[in-house]
């Protein structure tokens, strides 16, 4: 019998024995050890904002646009029944879901964000020339909620930081449109939703006396939107006007100013730190 293995196990006992002193320590590949023994306790997640999309594609393409091209999400919530989450991404990578974006002075959002892709075809248009949504399953739904409260509760993202594709770059998309439950979202605490009966107070006193465009868009900026105070409902006020209305009031999404918006947004803002 050779003495050679009983040399090994020797070896690798002093090994550990001198890890044990030194620390917890590891070595990096240039053979300097990092000694992890010290954790500092001013820290925190990278992952601020929790962004949510729909495909606009079938289940096959969605995979494949998500995973082969140039655009991903860290996860995508199937159609199929019932639906699974795949994980595409890992959480502490950058997955290319954002793109140009910008929230409350925060820009480009890939950076600080986690991307959640819906299977949805989103809209096509509808006969009398508008758009029409494609509603989400219930299973999605049920599905996406304790994936959402997960990483909230993970990376301790805020309630106002989760938002829409469509609050971060209004001028250029839609998702997750008009169809997704954003007032359930609500109801449950995931998200500030404001009080009907606020919202219905203020209604009256915006009816006698709608505030101008100028007011329109401050607010919007205060609430976290990138808005150029033009003081006129231009086209990319209209737009920004829109991504609020499908969020608080999906019933009408037209991007016209009026009193249910102004009450609705001034409630909102109240609600958001
Ligand atoms: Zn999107």
């Amino acid at each position: 019998m050779s003495l050679r293995p009983i040399r090994r196990i020797v070896g690798a006992a002093f090994v550990a024995a001198a890890a044990l002193l030194a620390g917890c320590a590891t070595t990096t590949p240039g053979g300097v050890p990092i000694d992890t023994s010290v954790t500092a306790i001013g820290q925190d997640s990278r992952v601020e904002f929790l962004i949510l999309h729909y495909t606009a594609l079938d289940m096959a393409d969605s995979l494949k646009e998500l995973s082969r091209g140039g655009v991903s999400a860290h996860y995508l919530v199937t159609d199929e029944n019932p639906p699974r989450i795949m994980r595409l991404v890992r959480e502490r990578r950058r997955a290319w879901q954002a793109g140009v974006s910008y929230w409350r002075g925060n820009a480009m959002l890939n950076s600080s964000s986690i991307g959640i892709e819906i299977v949805n075809r989103g809209w096509t248009i509808g006969p009398d020339g508008q758009r029409v949504y494609a509603p989400y399953s219930e299973a999605q739904i049920d599905t996406l909620i304790p994936l959402i409260r997960d990483i909230v509760e993970r990376h301790q993202i805020q309630p106002d930081r989760i938002l829409g594709h469509s609050d971060i770059a209004p001028q250029r998309k839609q998702d997750p449109g008009p169809l997704f439950p954003w007032k359930r979202l609500g109801e449950l605490g995931i998200i500030p939703w404001p009080d009907p009966t606020q919202v219905a107070g203020l209604e009256t006193v915006y009816a006698a006396a709608l505030p101008d465009a100028t007011w329109f868009q401050q607010q919007l900026a205060r609430l976290g939107f990138q808005i150029t105070e033009t003081g006129e409902f231009d086209e990319p006020t209209r737009n920004v006007i829109a991504a609020f209305q499908m969020k608080y009031r999906p019933a009408r999404y037209d991007g016209q100013a009026d009193p249910e918006t102004a009450a609705l947004l001034q409630v909102v803002n109240s609600i958001s730190p």
